[in-house]
Order: C-alpha cells, then sequence, then structure tokens
C-alpha cells in the first residue's frame, strides 16, 4: 500500500531519490514468513520507514544529495540500518536531502528539490526534507532524518510531524555520512509522538564503532510516551526565541501552546541565555571548519565520481576537477569558509572564539537546567517558504535554524511536534521541547501531554 502511495504521489512531492521496491517486498515477505513460522518478530516487524540518504545500506545506493556519490553503492550498512534491519522494519527507500545535509530546505541536492505536501511549491524544511515530506505525505508511518543545526526539527516543523534530535551520542553515527562530527546526530520522524518514541528505541543505544556513542542505558522514551504529563513540572521559556523575524502566527500557536502547559499543570519560567544570540555565528564557525575536514575524503579515489582521468593528468589535477564537478555551490562555500577559519594566524580569532561561544552557551543550558526540567520554544522562526525565495540569500537561509541550533551546540536533545497552523497562511508551525542530555524521555512526556 505505501508502495502505491509512493507511485500515486512521488512525481510531485519527489520525497524520494531512491525507491528500494524489491527490497522493501522482500523484507516485508521475509516478516510473513518469520510470522507463518511462529518466530520470534523484532519490534517493528512489518514497519515501512523512509530512510535519509545519508546512512550507508548494503548494495543500495546511498548519494547524500550529492553527485559526487552518485552510482556510489555502499559495501556495509550503517549501524542504525542494521539495527532497523533487525527489528524487522521494512526500509521503503532513501530519501533527498540538501547536499551533505547543508541546508534548510532540500533545494541544495543535487536531484532537485522536494515539495512540501501541505503546499507543494513551499519548501519541506532541510536538509531531512525528503524524510519529512515521505511522511507528510503519508507515503511512510516512520522515516529517519540526521540533525547538525536543525534538520530532523526544522522539517518536522514546516511539514506538521514530530522529529527528535536525541543526545548526541545518543544514535550511532557509524555509517552516517560526515558533515560536522562533532553536532551530527541521527534520530526519529514520525507522525505522533508514540511512533517517534518506538523508532527512538530501535535506533539508540551504545555502538562500539562510534567512538562518541555514550555507553549507557537508553532512556526509557515509549514508556514517557505513554504516559505523557507535565504537572508539577518547571518548563522554562527563553526571552531570546522571540522578537524580530519571528512570524506572528508562529508566535500566536507558541503562546496558545506554553498556556496549554500552564493549565495542564506546568510552572513556567523565563530565562535569559545571552549567548544564544551567539550561537548562529559559531554554528557557521564550527561546522564548516569540520566540514572542511570529512569532505577531504571525497578525492576520485575512494568513491563515487572521478573526473578527467584520461592518463594524462595527475592525481591532483583529476581530484580538483572532480571535487569540482562534483560538489555543489553551498557544499563549496562551506569547504571555503571551514578552510579559512582553520588556516593558520585566523585559527584562534575564528575557531577559537566559536568554540569558547560553544562552552558559553552549554553553561547557559546548565543553568537553565538547574531551574526548569524542559525549554520551550518555537521551532522554526516562520512556517514554510517558497521555494525559490532564499536561495539567492544564504544568511536568510541560515536564520531557519536559529531556534534548533543552540541544542547541537550543546549536544543535549530535543523535540519539534505539531501545535496548529499559522493562521496567516495555513501552514504547520512546530513547538520545540528541549530536554538536558540523556534525558530525552521527558521530551516525549511533554509532548505526549500537549500533543
Ligand atoms: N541548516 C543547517 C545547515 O545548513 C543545519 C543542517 C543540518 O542540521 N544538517 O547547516
Amino acid at each position: 500500500a505505501h508502495l502505491a502511495r509512493i507511485d500515486a504521489t512521488d512525481e510531485k512531492v519527489h520525497a524520494f531519490l531512491h525507491v528500494d521496491r524489491e527490497g522493501a517486498l522482500a523484507q516485508a515477505r521475509a516478516v510473513d514468513a518469520k510470522r507463518a513460522a511462529g518466530e520470534k518478530l523484532g519490534p517493528l516487524a512489518g514497519v515501512p520507514l523512509a530512510l535519509k540518504d545519508i546512512f550507508t545500506t548494503v548494495g543500495v545506493p546511498t548519494t547524500v544529495g550529492s553527485k559526487i556519490l552518485e552510482g556510489w553503492i555502499p559495501p556495509y550498512d550503517a549501524t542504525l540500518t542494521r539495527k532497523l534491519k533487525e527489528a524487522d522494519v521494512v526500509i521503503l527507500g532513501k530519501t533527498n536531502m540538501d547536499e551533505f545535509a547543508m541546508g534548510s530546505s532540500t533545494e541544495n541536492s543535487a536531484y532537485g528539490p522536494t515539495g512540501n505536501p501541505w503546499d507543494l511549491t513551499k519548501i519541506p524544511g532541510g536538509s531531512g526534507g525528503g524524510s519529512a515530506a515521505a511522511l507528510a505525505a503519508f507515503q511512510a508511518p516512520l522515516a529517519i532524518g540526521t540533525d547538525t543545526g536543525g534538520s530532523i526539527r526544522q522539517p518536522a516543523a514546516v511539514t506538521g510531524t514530530v522529529g527528535v534530535k536525541p543526545t548526541y551520542g545518543g544514535v550511532s553515527r557509524y555509517g552516517m555520512v560526515a558533515f560536522s562530527s562533532s553536532l551530527d546526530q541521527g534520530g526519529p520522524c514520525a507522525r505522533t509522538v508514540l511512533d517517534a518514541a518506538l523508532l527512538h528505541e530501535v535506533i539508540a543505544g551504545h555502538d562500539p564503532l562510534d567512538s562518541t556513542s555514550i555507553d549507557a542505558p537508553v532512556p526509557p522514551v515509549v514508556e514517557a510516551a505513554r504516559n505523557g504529563s507535565v504537572a508539577g513540572m518547571r518548563v522554562g521559556v527563553v526571552k531570546q526565541f522571540r522578537g524580530e523575524g519571528y512570524q506572528a502566527g508562529v508566535v500566536q500557536r507558541f503562546d496558545e501552546s506554553v498556556e496549554l502547559l500552564k493549565e495542564l499543570g506546568a510552572e513556567i519560567v523565563e530565562l535569559d541565555c545571552p549567548s544564544f544570540d551567539l550561537a548562529m555565528a559559531a554554528y557557521y564557525l564550527i561546522a564548516p571548519s569540520e566540514c572542511s575536514s570529512n569532505l577531504a575524503r571525497f578525492d576520485a579515489m575512494r568513491y563515487g565520481l572521478r573526473v578527467g582521468d584520461d592518463g594524462t593528468k595527475s592525481a591532483e589535477e583529476v581530484t580538483a576537477l572532480t571535487r569540482e564537478a562534483g560538489f555543489g555551490d553551498e557544499v563549496k562555500r562551506r569547504i571555503i569558509l571551514g578552510t579559512y577559519a582553520l588556516s593558520s594566524g585566523y585559527y584562534d580569532a575564528y575557531y577559537g572564539s566559536a568554540q569558547k561561544v560553544r562552552t558559553l552557551i552549554s553553561k547557559d543550558f546548565e543553568k537553565s537546567f538547574e531551574q526548569v526540567d524542559v525549554i520551550v520554544s518555537p521551532t522554526t522562526p516562520t512556517t514554510a517558504f517558497a521555494i525559490g525565495e532564499r536561495t539567492d540569500d544564504p544568511l536568510a537561509m541560515y536564520l531557519a535554524d536559529l531556534c534548533t541550533i543552540p541544542t547541537n551546540l550543546a549536544g543535549n536533545s530535543a523535540m519539534s511536534l505539531p501545535c496548529g497552523l499559522a493562521p496567516e497562511d495555513g501552514l504547520p508551525v512546530g513547538l520545540q521541547i528541549i530536554a538536558p542530555a540523556m534525558k530525552d524521555d521527558r521530551l516525549y512526556k511533554v509532548g505526549a501531554a500537549v500533543e
């Protein structure tokens, strides 16, 4: 049924880069056979899922939305892919994304944009726009995203779906193509809070193959999602997450959510986090710096595309020609920014200062979580904007992540869930809930209460 739904809608939506029809049907049949034989089934047996094209899948193309990996078939599964298979999930295919997860609209994909199912002329968010659109178009009930600065939560917000960035280190990064390793985090996307929790539990947990994976029990997210409540909780509202640039309908729905939290028995606490105003600047030094280093591996020798290899050119020339042809504008912009920020003479002024700001942000969160159990904010300052509207203005594009970036820099956990439609355009608004590291269960407890 989901494959039929994809056939009927994906020409317009373009959520998928690759539909693995054969693989999905084989997995579904294997589940049926297990069931018929009375064998023990995985916790998500037979549930279809849309996988962001940033996770390696053995035998199935993985492009990361880039021409540079066109035609590359990974020889191994990401830990997350393996866990999905072990849970008997049916992987429908790989979803569209901004190239190397750099973007907020999926327009930076080398394979063309994805439409927002609420209005196909609008962006579905990014970088995980394909996964969010697949959920909103009812092509899949579950999806996987990755969140470096907001790429799970911002697409969830603008498509009226649920997305969770787990605590950094909560879900393995092994086999997840690296953008900014100290920020990247895979996580669950779904249409309800409980669905997200069921998926979260399957993909989370310690992995010896990822050196930053946390070796501790997975927070009890499913139990929390089944027992939603905010009674007696202290909920923080950060002064810095409103003001200029925030759409009126977004602020209205957010304020109504805060009222609802009060009605349900939460105590609202005003918080001041001055360092959050610097988060965007710090992120756009740290993320490009790490990207410039991570993307050095695309050298035309190891994977995918190779341009100009005609026997007359040096290896350096082939590498340069391949990177010139294989990377899009935004990826090149980030590599240049990052290389500059890390260069000798500038390193302390740029990268060093950004790391200091990162520490200040962590401290502001620590101070806040001494006073409150969770923090709430709008997920994004505006609803979905039009395709093409911000493509010539990188700074306007970057502003989509104003409220999501501080969480990545600090490494704690956050969720976006729908909180109504903006009256002025009828498009979904996202409510963000932020919890301390390894307290991901609180997101689900609060999310299930206000859903
Ligand atoms: N939009 C942000 C960026 O372009 C975040 C992307 C992400 O979370 N992968 O870097």
